[in-house]
């Protein structure tokens, strides 16, 4: 269980003196980061970035334009994201959903009014759209305090035992948000400097532990 405040801004602060403000998520619209969510499923942001690119050439990178593109176009678009046929489909699903509500809006404006939960219920509610992409939506894109979870996260504070083996999505999500202040910027940057943590330093295997900045904060860690 986490059940200090503080060891969490502890942790929050030594990444942050490490990586410095990881200043996600890179995108020139509201709509862009909802886009990336979806294409970084299961693949590297460099192949997201190119995916993105493709996207922005082709004029496709609002929720009109993308409902509206042919299906065959629009995977050849995205194709360098992976996964590419199923990506196209929820894509094209979710710009829908977007255009009923906002329009041909990139910045979403008229999802402003509406309850977190609400939001978060419509967005689980489409096709290949699980929690942490619905999260990652709701955090960068729409700007509401929900802390996004993922495997780093859970991998770190496993590692510590500030998180009990059996813990699932929201237990995780749950006690992260009960033990940190709900501040957007709080909540998007210590994710970012976890995925951070993760990729450089808390690695599956053979983890990098005696350069690691939380070393001196959380000590040797349980290694599976
Ligand atoms: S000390 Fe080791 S186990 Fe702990 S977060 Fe750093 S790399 Fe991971």
């Amino acid at each position: 269980m986490i059940n200090d405040y503080g060891i969490h801004m502890q942790i929050y602060k030594a990444l942050r003196a490490r990586f410095g403000h990881r200043r996600w998520w890179p995108a020139e619209t509201p709509f862009e980061v909802l886009t990336g969510a979806v294409l970084t499923q299961n693949t590297s942001w460099n192949n997201v970035e190119t995916a993105i690119s493709g996207l922005r050439r082709a004029g496709c990178m609002t929720p009109a334009a993308m409902a509206a593109m042919p299906q065959g176009e629009f995977q050849e678009l995205i194709r360098p994201a992976g996964y590419y046929r199923q990506k196209a489909a929820r894509l094209k699903r979710i710009a829908g959903w977007v255009e009923a509500k906002c329009g041909d809006d990139v910045d979403m404006c008229a999802l402003a009014a509406v309850d977190t939960g609400v939001l978060r219920e419509d967005l689980l509610g489409l096709k290949g759209i699980g929690p942490e992409t619905a999260d990652s939506i709701l955090l960068y894109a729409l700007k509401r305090p929900v802390f996004v979870v993922d495997a780093y996260t859970a991998r770190v504070l496993g590692r510590h035992g500030l998180i009990s083996p059996q813990s699932g999505y929201h237990e995780i999500q749950a006690e992260c948000e009960a033990n940190l202040p709900h501040d957007v910027d709080i909540f998007s940057d210590y994710h970012a400097q976890l995925v951070e943590l993760g990729k450089r330093y808390c690695k599956r295997t053979e983890p990098r532990c005696n350069d690691c900045p939380l070393q001196p904060v959380l000590g040797t860690a349980e290694i599976d």
